[in-house]
């Protein structure tokens, strides 16, 4: 499983990163970037707050592809009830951008049977899912998901950005 360490993560995201690997029969790969977040502070400065896209393809996109670069399939978390840009998404499909087939076996679930899932098997969760967040990411650019909106409304509020560029 290849955790995207981005070095801006909540401490309860990282908290549940190592608890799943403790009690899961997984084994956690840590794809972290180039450079620590005060080397990257000190040459670009808060690029979350200027540039979110090339941001995000530095810290996220970049360092997930090269953990990815040995294989030809992987598995992705995304449901199409997450969002609009979603709604789309197959369970089985061709990633063109990084030519592999991407498996995305949750596409179809909604919240419910998501909630339904987690309860019946005591699936680890990041706390923040019950604190008001829909959907976690950085905490630069992570608010609460404001009420009535959709899961991922509290991603890079105030900017036009939707998505990070792993699962476009
Ligand atoms: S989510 Fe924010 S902090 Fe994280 S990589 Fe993207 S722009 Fe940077």
């Amino acid at each position: 499983v290849v955790f995207v360490d981005t070095g801006y993560h909540f401490a309860e995201t990282i908290g549940t990163r190592d608890a799943a690997d403790a009690t899961l029969a997984i084994h956690v790969v840590n794809a972290s970037p180039a450079m620590p977040v005060s080397e990257f502070e000190a040459t670009h400065g808060k690029l979350y707050e200027t540039n979110p896209d090339l941001c995000c393809a530095l810290r996220k996109v970049i360092p997930l592809n090269e953990a990815l670069a040995p294989y030809e399939a992987w598995a992705s978390g995304i449901r199409r009830s997450e969002t609009r840009t979603r709604v789309m998404s197959p369970v089985v499909g061709w990633d063109s951008a990084r030519g592999k087939v991407r498996v995305s076996p949750l596409a179809r679930w909604n919240d419910q049977q998501i909630d339904s899932y987690i309860a019946r098997h005591s699936i680890l969760v990041n706390p923040l899912l019950s604190d008001g967040y829909g959907s976690v990411g950085c905490w630069p650019c992570t608010r609460r998901t404001p009420q009535g909106a959709d899961s991922r409304a509290g991603r890079w509020l105030g900017f036009t950005k939707t998505e990070c560029g792993i699962n476009e």
